[in-house]
């Protein structure tokens, strides 16, 4: 028994566009309608056939929806929502993607007051973005974070659930002001520090930019990766998710204070040992099956 037999999903990109091919190979007799605000993103995903219609408004694409999935950056949330509202069908389910959560259950909450609303975030991603960037399998063994309120409607829940593990992830329900600290920590301070170092690198005097690029291997070309990431989709994540990723960076500048004075006391006792921790923190991360346990992930030499 498939949960949805219509999927409508908005924002045709990196995450849509999975969404949809994920559909396809697991659940090829649902219908796909997508929408991109883009006509070029929307010509592309007509020519690349991963949904069944393209329409051409946020509105004609859910009139017979039973779930909408916005795939939007988390700013545009809360915009979209208002425009499908007067066409929504009052039973369809309404979730979304995003990478914070706690201001996009308010923005949807808002903009959709009669419709069940199921906030999702699936931790997967690549630092790609567009249509042409999705893949089927890109939810397999991932983690799907659910942030519902009290009042949501259990059986949205269990169909939201249900849709998720169906293209392969595995889903666990949190509070949304939690999975914004937790992602806090996690992810967006990760890509903070890495659109920093990448940035200090490319503004270095001493150091030439083509020595940069050169000598990348040394750790340097990792961070290039997550700094990599779309721009649009990174700044609405640090805007939206500002209090938890400040309180996450307070503790961060701590940690690299006191990192900064074992250096210069020349104790390498507290060095080794948090390197030791850390080390193992990798080991557990290849444990859970969340990355490649090859040597430089895997990178061919
Ligand atoms: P993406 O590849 O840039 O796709 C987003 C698409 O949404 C773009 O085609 C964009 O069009 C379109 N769009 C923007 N505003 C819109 C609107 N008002 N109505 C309809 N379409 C609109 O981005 P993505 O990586 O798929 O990210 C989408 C969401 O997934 C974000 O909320 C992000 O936080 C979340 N997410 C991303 C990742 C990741 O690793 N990338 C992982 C988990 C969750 P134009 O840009 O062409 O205008």
């Amino acid at each position: 028994m498939l949960p949805f037999a219509r999927v409508t999903i908005i924002g045709l990109g990196l995450i849509g566009s999975s969404i949809a091919r994920a559909i396809r190979a697991e659940m090829p007799t649902v219908r796909v309608t997508g929408y991109d605000l883009d006509s070029d993103v929307r010509d592309r995903a007509v020519a690349l056939d991963f949904c069944d219609d393209v329409a051409d408004s946020a509105g004609a694409a859910v009139v017979d929806a039973d779930l909408v999935v916005l795939c939007v950056p988390v700013g545009a949330t809360g915009a979209v929502g208002q425009e499908i509202a007067a066409d929504l069908p009052p039973e369809a389910i309404v979730s979304d993607v995003g990478s914070s959560k706690a201001g996009v259950a308010t923005a949807l909450a808002e903009a959709l007051p009669n419709n069940p609303v199921v906030p999702a975030h699936p931790v997967a991603g690549t630092e790609n973005s567009g249509p042409e960037a999705g893949f089927a399998t890109l939810f397999q063994g991932r983690w799907c974070i659910l942030t519902p309120s009290e009042q949501t409607d259990a059986t949205a829940i269990a169909r939201v659930t249900a849709f998720w593990e169906k293209l392969g992830a595995r889903v666990e329900k949190m509070d949304a002001k939690h999975h914004d600290l937790v992602l806090a920590v996690t992810s967006h301070l990760p890509h903070l520090i890495a659109y920093t170092i990448v940035g200090t690198a490319s503004d270095l005097e001493d150091v030439t930019r083509s020595e940069v690029i050169k000598y990348s291997a040394g750790g340097f070309r990792d961070f290039t990766r997550i700094a990599a990431s779309d721009p649009t989709m990174w700044r609405d994540v640090f805007l939206a998710n500002k209090d938890a990723v400040l309180e996450m960076l307070q503790r961060f500048s701590e940690d690299l204070t006191a990192l900064q004075r074992a250096i210069r006391w020349g104790d390498g006792d507290a060095l080794f040992e948090l390197f030791t921790r850390t080390r193992a923190v990798r080991r557990s991360i290849i444990e859970e099956g969340q990355d490649d346990e090859r040597p430089d992930f895997g990178r061919a030499h």
